[in-house]
């Protein structure tokens, strides 16, 4: 357990009036210890959380409360997992199981990646792309569509091809991408609004060895005719930049492995440098916690994420913000950003650019269409941030771009309502599956049903 851990739970006990209400199943707790999120930007409005052993235990709990909110790794940045009333974490469900010939793996509600890469593994198999850390649950994750990079690797969300889920009377319901059709479209990315999600089946495929290599300054001239094959000349690219002197900083090239195979790694990369040494996204910050690079070949999940399992990922205390644009307006979007770079840079830790293929997830911030994401990991100066990110969509609106569902953004509810065209539908599912909105909370509240 780490700090931030041991400061998120120590103190917790059993309060009379949630134990009385929920006994016997003795799986409430109330933490007296201020409860964050990852990043401690965020305090939850409730010092409620639910802590359920089995399925049994969660369906009593969804029955007990009139609302409740499913609670991951609590990475998100925004106010997506919060609840004014009771949180739920089903970290104890933590069963994973792989169909060899099916080709999937279901998991417990509570794993994370983290948890299953290394045994999936084991296993003789992987999932198709991490994020850029892996301490996020597969639950959490694909409910808010993360992603990693890769031009022709949908998010992690287009992995799921089943999953269980307590709806709001307290049923175990099934979908599945073979047989729920639409419902299971608007399931996949379900922004924690169907029900507590207890099981989840991701497809995989035989286990595969990466090399990862990193060069350094990029210009973004480059990118006017060449950005497609950049970002395709491996199975992962990510070019990060700090907005000034019109290049990437860092381009980091994630490429698999045929076994025994090496990694190419030409001296130059259309006019960048190969770099000699391990180096973190964050120019000058320590690369001891980022994955190995410099073309040691490794395991897939010890490749994909930029960040190591056991060390803190990306910077700490900081703040994450991200837009998806269409691939194919992306450099114009790129170089409408960059004319704020002087407003940016300051406030800002580092830029990165990813690409992600189209899906057909309602939801889903790549819903039928290939993008690309300007990320920011933003210092933790949210009023001086929250000034600029009406700025950044501003710039961006002429690109119709969505943002993450997980990180900061101030786009209204009625813009979002434009960028969505399933976004009724989605509403109609909620209210099908959770008529008195047991699951809605502020988020939900404004973003998807305040326009
Ligand atoms: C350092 C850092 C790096 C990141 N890197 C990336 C990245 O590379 N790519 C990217 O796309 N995002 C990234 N993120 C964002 C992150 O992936 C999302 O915030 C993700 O949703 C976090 O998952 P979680 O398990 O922490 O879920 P939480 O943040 O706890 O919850 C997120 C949502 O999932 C729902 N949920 C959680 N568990 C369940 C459940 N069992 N049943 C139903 N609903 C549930 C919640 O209600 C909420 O709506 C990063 C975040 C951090 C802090």
């Amino acid at each position: 357990m780490n700090k931030r851990e041991f400061l998120k739970t120590s103190g917790a006990f059993l309060t009379g009036t949630m134990l009385s209400r929920l006994a016997p199943a003795e799986q409430v707790a109330h933490e007296t210890a201020h409860r964050t999120n990852w990043s401690g930007n965020l305090q939850y409005h409730t010092d409620n959380l639910l802590l359920p052993k089995n399925v049994e235990e969660v369906q009593q709990a969804v029955k007990s409360c009139t609302k409740l909110k499913a609670l991951g790794a609590h990475h998100s940045f925004n106010t997506i997992a919060d609840s004014n009333a009771n949180q739920i974490s089903v970290k104890a469900l933590d069963h994973m199981s792989v169909d060899a010939k099916a080709r999937t793996v279901t998991v417990g509600g509570g794993v994370t990646y983290g948890l299953l890469a290394p045994w999936l593994d084991s296993q003789g198999f992987a999932v198709h792309n991490l994020a850029s850390l892996p301490h996020v649950s597969v639950a959490g994750a694909t409910a808010t569509a993360t992603h990693g990079s890769g031009s022709r690797n949908g998010n992690l969300s287009t992995a799921v091809s089943a999953m269980d889920i307590v709806t709001a009377d307290g049923n175990l319901v099934h979908l599945s991408r073979e047989k729920d059709g639409d419902q299971f479209l608007g399931a996949a990315v379900g922004l924690g609004g169907l029900g507590v999600i207890t099981a989840i089946t991701l497809d995989v495929q035989p286990t595969f060895q990466m090399a990862q290599v990193v060069y350094e300054n990029l210009s973004f001239d480059q990118l006017e005719h060449n950005l497609d094959a950049i970002f395709a000349t491996g199975y992962s690219v990510s070019l990060f930049t700090d907005w000034q002197k019109n290049r990437a900083t860092q381009v980091w090239i994630k490429s698999r492995l045929a076994p025994g195979g090496k990694a190419d790694m030409p001296a130059q990369f259309y006019g960048a440098t190969l770099a000699t040494k391990k180096l973190h996204p964050i120019t000058g910050a320590s690369a001891i916690n980022c994955t190995e690079q410099q073309g040691i070949p490794g395991p897939w999940y010890e490749r994909m994420p930029h960040f190591r399992m056991n060390f803190i990922p990306s910077s700490g205390a900081e703040l994450q913000s991200e837009y998806f644009v269409p691939r194919e307006k992306a450099y114009q979007a790129i170089r409408a950003v960059e004319q704020l770079r002087d407003r940016i840079t300051p406030h800002l830790f580092i830029t990165e650019f990813r690409t992600i293929a189209a899906d057909n997830l309602w939801m889903s911030t790549c819903h039928n269409r290939d993008a690309l994401t300007i990320h920011f990991t933003w210092k933790p100066e949210w009023p001086a941030v929250k000034e600029i990110l009406p700025l950044i969509e501003a710039r961006l609106a002429p690109f119709d771009a969505r943002p993450h569902w997980a990180k900061m953004f101030t786009m209204q509810p009625s813009r979002l309502k434009q960028l969505y065209e399933k976004l009724p539908d989605y509403q109609a599912l909620l209210k099908h599956y959770d008529p008195s909105g047991k699951f809605r909370n502020a988020f939900l509240d404004t973003n998807i049903f305040g326009a």
